[in-house]
């Protein structure tokens, strides 16, 4: 009888969404699911986001689980080498190096599991998180609420007009919306952002 041999190998699970979608309860529940297999698992988020707890992974019902914070991605090539599975949170944070890193430990046989925004607050695609989207072998795209309308939502909209890239915050600064409700929001705050652009040329003259 053939048997054939072993091989442990490894892939890469993408969970992304807007912000308020679960996407992090989502990451949770597999992690808790592969840990009572007793399988070994590691968790990794940016150093960047300390909203709630500076260890702990938390999601906004409060679930936690232990996870590293670190600088960089390359840091979880060092520490994750041999482990079952490896669950990385807010993805789009991370350095240009994550999509490799996600490889080489898919390549080593880890299962990898990778939460984060497909979009920030303009719209556009956000940080590794593209790239992993093209190389993983599973996806799950999740939806919140539209705040504005109750339909599905995909954008995360910024309810103040700062234009840095990343701003760290919660239902303070951030509404989930649909396509149609974010392309309203944008169109006024542009129309309130030029009146008073014109304004302070005339005061100048
Ligand atoms: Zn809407």
């Amino acid at each position: 009888m053939f048997i054939e041999p072993h091989i442990k190998k490894g892939w890469i699970e993408v969970i992304c969404g807007s912000m308020f979608s679960g996407k992090t309860e989502e990451l949770i529940r597999r992690l808790r699911r592969a840990k009572f297999a007793n399988q070994s698992i590691l968790i990794f988020k940016p150093a960047i986001d300390t909203r709630y707890d500076k260890t702990n992974i938390v999601s906004h019902d409060a679930t936690s689980i232990p996870s590293i914070p670190i600088q960089h991605s390359s840091q979880i090539l060092e520490n994750a080498i041999g482990k079952d599975v490896v669950g990385i949170d807010e993805a789009q944070f991370f350095d240009d190096q994550l999509p490799e890193v996600c490889q080489q430990l898919a390549l080593n046989g880890c299962r990898v599991i990778v939460a984060g925004l497909d979009m920030d607050f303009q719209g556009k695609p956000f940080g590794g998180i593209p790239h992993l989207l093209a190389v993983a072998e599973y996806i799950t795209k999740l939806h919140a609420i539209c705040m504005k309308c109750g339909h599905l939502a995909t954008h995360s909209f910024r309810k103040t007009t700062n234009q840095a890239k990343i701003a760290l915050g919660e239902k303070e600064i951030y509404e989930a919306r649909c396509r149609v409700c974010y392309t309203e929001g944008i169109e006024e705050q542009n129309a309130e952002v030029i009146p008073l652009k014109a304004s302070s040329v005339t005061a100048i003259k």
